[in-house]
């Protein structure tokens, strides 16, 4: 059994808990996920969806999408909690909404193809134009 991690949206109304054993994280670049979160980019890590479990909140979530695919939000506040990919089995966790740190770190910059234009990526790790 791996630890929980808590995570919550700005306001709090959404919360959350993860098992700590994400298989990937990654920063994406891309213009959905720059719009979704106001940011340069989303660190985002990937997880099994069975894996994050609700604890407050569920009849606030906003969800832009449908049910195998969707950014997942608080309504009340808006935060972007995760996002339902890969025909709904995973979960992409937008890593900032999360309060306990996880294990694993990002190892790549994707989307950088389309990346903004006024922002500067200066750490060490790959770069990808669109996905590895
Ligand atoms: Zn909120
Ligand atoms: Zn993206």
């Amino acid at each position: 059994m791996s630890r929980e991690l808590r995570g919550a949206c700005f306001c709090n109304t959404v919360q959350y808990t993860v098992e700590d054993s994400f298989e990937y994280a990654m920063i994406c670049h891309c213009s959905q996920c720059r719009r979704t979160t106001g940011s340069a980019f989303k660190p985002f890590a990937g997880i099994k969806r069975g894996k994050l479990r609700l604890t407050a909140g569920d009849a606030a979530l906003l969800v832009h999408g449908d049910a195998e695919g969707n950014d997942t939000h608080c309504g009340a506040c808006g935060s972007l909690l995760y996002s339902v990919v890969r025909e709904g089995k995973y979960l992409h966790v937008a890593m900032g909404s999360l309060i306990d740190a996880p294990s694993i770190r990002p190892t790549a910059h994707i989307f950088v193809g389309s990346k903004a234009p006024w922002f500067e990526i200066t750490d060490a790790l790959p770069q990808y134009d669109e996905l590895p």
